[in-house]
């Protein structure tokens, strides 16, 4: 979802920003009107997460996708080796992507229940010489998010925030890198945030492509190419709504109240089933299943019809799941809630 405001604001200024006489769409990115947004958009975002000023904010294309691979071509600095979480189908492809330039040594390994919970720290390897150690912090797909900050002590620590990043404040000084896809959380496709320490910039793998390191963009303001400016204007636009919320630590205290209600109501039920230790379970991907899974097909085309869309589970875990981020207003989890014990009711013998 998007903010309704968000879309709203968007269509106003849809054929004429601001008495420019141009769409946004229209513009030259290189324009005073294009960078004017621009630099609101970085300003923005830079406060709503505290982003210190030895990091360098980059609004790049490519997806998330992009960041399994430019991540080891620009960070591992004359390192052979990196340290990774596998939590979940996200690390994994992080971790396939960087075994093509790497070592790769697993700090601990979900995939050995499922994706439902997280070792206890105590059970981590780290290895002495990483170049630096990546995790996903919310696993979009299995709805499987760190509750705390791994400690990496001086090894920089890389983190994929694609869907939750701006759901609850984050101290972005632990991290060398963050990273995310701005579709689930900040705005449309088409744009990945990158948010990066200065002082790891400028040793990339020989033959890198310009394209991907980061040193490029961080000079060219992320212009050394054009960039994808619908989007990012959109999510200049999601920024300053976050803002009028009250921000993260806002934003926080809606996104508990919802998931709270979400996993009780599922807790409480006899039809309905989360798997994940309650630990580690997602603010914003709330995967469930029905102990009868003859009426999932039934739940979705009703549900749907009660205007309660994209609920279908992800294709390699099946079920349902739902998505709550930040723009899902709580009334959005009430009526879920309410259509979910409805339907209980009905198919209870
Ligand atoms: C969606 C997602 C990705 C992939 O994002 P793309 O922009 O489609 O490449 C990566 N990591 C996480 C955690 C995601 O949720």
């Amino acid at each position: 979802m998007l903010p309704a405001a968000v879309l709203e604001k968007a269509q106003q200024e849809m054929l004429d920003w601001r008495d420019s006489g141009m769409s946004v769409m229209e513009m030259s990115h290189r324009g005073p009107e294009y960078t004017s947004i621009a630099k609101q958009a970085e300003a923005d975002l830079r406060e709503l997460m505290a982003i210190p000023d030895d990091y360098a904010v980059l609004f790049l294309q490519g997806g998330a996708s992009s960041q399994f691979s430019m991540i080891p071509m620009n960070l591992l600095r004359g390192k052979t080796k990196a340290d990774y979480f596998n939590t979940g189908a996200w690390s994994k492809k992080a971790i396939s992507e960087a075994k093509k330039f790497c070592d790769v040594n697993i700090v601990t390994d979900s995939s050995d229940n499922n994706c439902t919970t997280i070792a206890d720290k105590s059970t981590w390897q780290f290895s002495e010489n990483a170049a630096y150690v990546h995790y996903t912090v919310n696993e979009t797909i299995h709805g499987l998010e760190f509750d705390d900050i791994p400690d990496t002590g001086d090894i920089p620590l890389v983190a994929d925030l694609s869907s939750t990043i701006l759901s609850r404040p984050i101290d972005v000084s632990r991290f060398g890198l963050i990273y995310a896809g701005a579709q689930k959380n900040i705005g449309p496709a088409g744009l990945c945030i990158v948010i990066v320490k200065r002082d790891l910039l400028g040793h990339t793998l020989d033959k890198t492509p310009t394209m991907f390191d980061y040193q490029v963009h961080a000079d060219n303001g992320s212009m050394y190419n054009t960039p994808a400016t619908y989007s990012w204007y959109l999510s200049g636009l999601v920024f300053d709504w976050v803002k009028q919320q009250g921000g993260l630590a806002a934003m926080a205290e809606t996104n508990d109240r919802k998931q709270r209600k979400l996993y009780d109501a599922i807790d409480n039920s006899q039809l309905y089933q989360n798997p994940v230790d309650a630990k580690y379970r997602s603010w914003m991907n709330v995967p469930f299943t029905l102990t009868d899974s003859s009426l999932e097909t039934q739940f979705l085309t009703e549900s749907k019809a009660a205007g309660l869309l994209t609920l279908k589970g992800h294709k390699t875990v099946g079920g349902m799941r739902a998505s709550i981020y930040n723009a899902m207003p709580e009334s959005g989890v009430d009526a879920l809630i309410a259509f979910m014990s409805e339907f209980e009711k009905q198919h209870s013998k």
